[in-house]
C-alpha cells in the first residue's frame, strides 16, 4: 500500500486505460476521483466496486474536458472533499481519422481541447496545492503518436506531440518542489478508443476489419501484440512511487518496440 493517504484525480477514467490506472492506484491505497463520460448507473457501479475491492474512497466528477471551468472545478472539488490532489493523471482522449483536407474543423478543435488543453487546465489548477505540500505526481497519457506520426490522424498527432512538450515544460517549472511530471506513451492498447477507430480506418484505407488490425494497427508494433491496460497502469503506479522520484520530464514508451523503428 505505497499510496495510502494519497488522493488521485484521473481524467477519462470511466473506461479503458484511465479506469485501469484508477483501479491500480486504488489498489495501492489512493483515494480516486473518477471522471469521464458514460451511463450514471454504470459509473456508480464502477465507483462502488473500487471502494469495496480496495477500501478507498472513489468519487465521480462529471467535468467535460471541453470546458475549462468544469476541469478547474473538478480539481478544486477533489481538494475540498478529499483534502488534496497529490496525483493527477491527464488521460482523457478521443480519436478521429480523416485525410487532413477533409478533417472536420470541429473535430480538430475537440481533439486539441480534450487531448491537450484539458491537461493544461487540470495542471494549472492542481500545481498550487502540490507545491504547498511539496509533493506531487503528474502523469499524462500521451501516445507513440507523441513521438512519430501516422497518416490521417493530424489532430491526434498534433495534440500528442503537444502534451509531450507540456510535460517537459511543467517538469522543469516544478522540479524543485517535489513534483514530477512524466508522460506514458503507449502503442496500441486494446480499448474502446482503438475499437471505435476501426470503421473509419476501414473507410479511409479501403480495408477489411482484419486488414486494419493486422496491416495498420499491429503492423506498427514489432511484438505483434496489443499492450494491455494493466501494463500501462503498472507504469503509472511506478511513477507515483518513491523509486521514481528522480524521473521527471520523461516520455516513457510502452509500445512493443514501435518507436524503435
Ligand atoms: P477510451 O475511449 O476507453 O477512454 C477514454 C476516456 O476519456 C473515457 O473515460 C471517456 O469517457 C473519456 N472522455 C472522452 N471525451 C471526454 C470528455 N469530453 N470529457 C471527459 N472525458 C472524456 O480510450 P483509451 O484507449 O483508454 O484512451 C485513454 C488515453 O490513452 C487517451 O488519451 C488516448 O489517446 C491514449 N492512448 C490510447 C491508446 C490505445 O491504443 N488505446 C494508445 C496510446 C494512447
Amino acid at each position: 500500500m505505497t499510496l495510502k493517504s494519497k488522493n488521485a484525480v484521473i481524467t477519462g477514467s470511466t473506461s479503458g486505460i484511465g479506469l485501469a490506472i484508477a483501479r491500480a492506484l486504488a489498489e495501492e491505497g489512493a483515494n480516486v476521483v473518477i471522471n469521464g463520460l458514460g451511463e450514471e448507473a454504470e459509473i456508480e457501479k464502477t465507483c462502488s466496486a473500487i471502494e469495496r475491492e480496495f477500501g478507498v474512497k472513489a468519487i465521480y466528477h462529471p467535468a467535460n474536458m471541453l470546458n475549462s471551468g468544469e476541469i478547474t472545478d473538478m480539481v478544486h472539488q477533489a481538494e475540498k472533499s478529499l483534502g488534496s490532489v497529490d496525483i493527477l493523471v491527464n488521460n482523457a482522449g478521443i480519436q478521429f481519422v480523416s485525410p487532413v483536407e477533409e478533417f472536420p474543423v470541429e473535430k480538430w478543435d475537440q481533439i486539441i481541447a480534450i487531448n491537450l488543453s484539458s491537461a493544461f487546465h487540470a495542471i494549472r489548477a492542481a500545481v498550487p496545492g502540490m507545491k504547498a505540500r511539496k509533493w506531487g505526481r503528474i502523469i499524462n497519457t500521451a501516445s507513440a503518436h507523441s513521438l512519430v506520426a501516422s497518416p490521417f490522424k493530424s489532430a491526434y498527432v498534433a495534440a500528442k506531440h503537444g502534451i509531450a512538450g507540456l510535460t517537459k515544460t511543467v517538469a522543469l517549472e516544478v522540479a524543485t518542489h517535489g513534483i514530477t511530471v512524466n508522460c506514458i506513451s503507449p502503442g496500441y492498447v486494446w480499448t474502446p478508443l482503438v475499437e471505435r477507430q476501426i470503421p473509419d480506418t476501414m473507410k479511409a484505407r479501403n480495408m477489411t476489419k482484419e486488414q486494419v488490425i493486422s496491416e495498420v494497427l499491429l503492423e506498427a508494433q514489432p511484438t505483434k501484440q496489443f499492450v494491455t491496460v494493466e501494463q500501462v497502469a503498472a507504469l503509472a503506479v511506478f511513477l507515483c512511487s518513491d523509486a521514481a522520484s528522480q524521473m521527471s520530464g520523461a516520455n516513457l514508451s510502452m509500445d512493443g518496440g514501435w518507436t524503435a523503428k
